[in-house]
């Protein structure tokens, strides 16, 4: 008769003594092996009980490959290389703003030898690791001073609570902004110590509101460009020439929180006018905050230019050594910059603005080359190229497209969830947006040097959905969102 099927299970150390099994524990974490094993065996001790027979055993050879599928699956880096399909360009949820090469190699050496971060190498004595950025900041904006910290958000909790703690902070109702998550303006101001005080309406403050509510506690007048959202109808809000000319009556500092930090004009791309940091300055705003990582392209970074005597406050607040960047950010930061000394290599060096300023055609002659062997694929029903539209995302520049060029697949016998969850789980992921029975592949935002892996990685992702085809998996709903969710920022 049949033995007890417990009985014929190998222990964890035969397992570990199959072949394929010895060999990889020679070269991966054994722990991680054993632990894959015994999660298998239990897992087969449940079927067991759920009614398997000693006919379903696996044996030896298939035991070790669930178990080396098992192990693989667990100790895979949390972070893989994305193929961002979906047309947004500074997708918060994909890490924003791809660096430059040269950014992405300054961070690189910077992190694997010893570097100057704080030292003078002329002097020998130790000297201050904003050096890297300051002076780059300095001639780029034409600010006095500068400083940076570890995102926008921390930028601006330390120049309120540096300058205004205590002190009342003027801000129009209209710009009360939520930027994601829980950065939003009012619990910013209280964490700072500084004291909110709102005027106006959501959609119309005049300048003649700041100046009823100045006082003798006025710590500063702030400007927050409302990024990630538009008023729009019937609206009015104060120009910065206004609250600047209004601040030097009352000797009051203006604060400007721009946010996506613009340093080029993104007019001819049909961009409507987005504030760039180095007009701020140039208007005489005494602060001027923006984000590394949004329209600057850079990595994440909250930067703080203007005048010298307000970045120094700021510079010796106890929070600023909370909020310092380590040396791979400055690192990566000084090489962003140092691309924007030289106007003919902005467009050609940072990643996110030669996506926006690909021309349509260019983005066709791609669509065209990839679409015949995509048409081939197996499992592939059907594909078209079509005009889509792409986003600069990040919270910034919230309603406006570019007009882009999108490669719609139907997939043949499985749902484009699946499709798209296949995707996802692929190497390299792949990242795309589901409409109407389609997934949507947005080449503007996919570099050109990708076109290859996305092909493969697409013709993966059905080969694999085909073999998941009919065996029920258990992979309960794959579906996904079409649009980014609001908290994207
Ligand atoms: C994005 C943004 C922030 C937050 O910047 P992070 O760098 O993401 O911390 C703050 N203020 C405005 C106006 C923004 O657009």
């Amino acid at each position: 008769m049949t033995a007890n099927p417990f009985r014929l299970l190998p222990p964890v150390n035969e397992v570990l003594r199959v072949p394929r099994i010895a060999t990889l524990v020679e070269e991966q974490p054994r722990e991680l092996i054993t632990e894959a094993i015994r999660e298998e065996l239990n897992l087969v001790r449940q079927k067991l009980r759920n009614g398997w027979t000693e006919s379903d055993l696996p044996d030896a050879e298939t035991l070790a490959e669930r178990v080396i599928a098992r192990f693989e699956k667990a100790y895979q880096p949390n972070f893989r290389t994305v193929i961002n399909a979906t047309g947004i360009i500074l997708h918060t949820n994909l890490g924003r703003a791809p660096m430059a090469e040269e950014a992405a190699s300054a961070a690189y050496h910077a992190s694997r030898a010893y570097l100057n971060l704080e030292l003078d190498l002329e002097s020998g004595k130790r000297s201050s690791r904003q050096l890297a950025v300051r002076n780059w900041l300095c001639k780029l904006t034409g600010a006095e001073a500068a400083t940076a910290v570890n995102n926008n958000a921390a930028a601006t909790v330390i120049a309120l609570r540096a300058i205004c703690q205590g002190k009342e902070v003027i801000l129009s109702r209209g710009q009360l902004v939520e930027i994601g998550g829980s950065f939003r303006i009012p619990e910013i101001m209280a964490v700072s110590g500084a004291i909110l005080h709102e005027v106006g309406t959501t959609n119309i403050t005049r300048i003649g509101d700041y100046a009823k509510a100045i006082n003798e506690n006025t710590g500063a007048l702030l400007r927050v460009h409302t990024s990630n959202y538009r008023i729009r109808g019937h609206t009015k809000a104060a120009s910065l020439e206004e609250l600047i000319a209004l601040g030097n009556e009352h000797n009051v500092p203006v604060i400007d929180d721009a946010g996506s930090g613009a340093m080029v004009n993104l007019l001819p791309f049909g961009f409507s006018d987005e504030p760039r940091i180095q007009d701020s300055v140039q208007a005489g705003a005494d602060l001027v905050l923006f984000s590394g990582d949004k329209l600057l392209g850079g990595p994440q970074a909250g930067i703080l230019v203007g005048r010298a005597k307000w970045i120094s406050m700021i510079e010796k607040d106890p929070l600023m050594r909370a909020f310092r960047l380590d040396k791979m950010t400055l690192a990566a930061l000084e090489a962003t910059l140092r691309i924007y000394l030289d106007e003919r290599r902005i467009f050609e060096d940072i990643p996110y603005l030669r996506m926006v300023s690909t021309p349509v055609e260019t983005l066709q002659e791609r669509a065209q080359r990839l679409l015949p062997v995509l048409t081939k694929l197996p499992g592939v029903q059907s594909a078209t190229i079509g005009e889509g539209v792409s986003f600069v995302g990040g919270g910034s520049l919230p309603d406006e497209s570019l007009p882009s060029i999108v490669i719609s697949i139907t997939p043949s016998n499985i749902s484009v969830g699946d499709f798209a969850y296949a995707l996802r789980m692929g190497t390299p992921a792949v990242v795309a947006r589901v409409r109407d029975g389609q997934l949507l592949i947005d080449l503007r935002t996919v570099f050109p040097d990708q076109d290859k892996d996305l092909t493969k990685a697409l013709s993966e992702a059905l080969t694999k959905c085909a073999g998941a085809e009919g065996k029920n998996d258990s992979n309960a709903s794959h579906a996904v969102e079409d649009k980014p969710s609001p908290e994207d920022n």
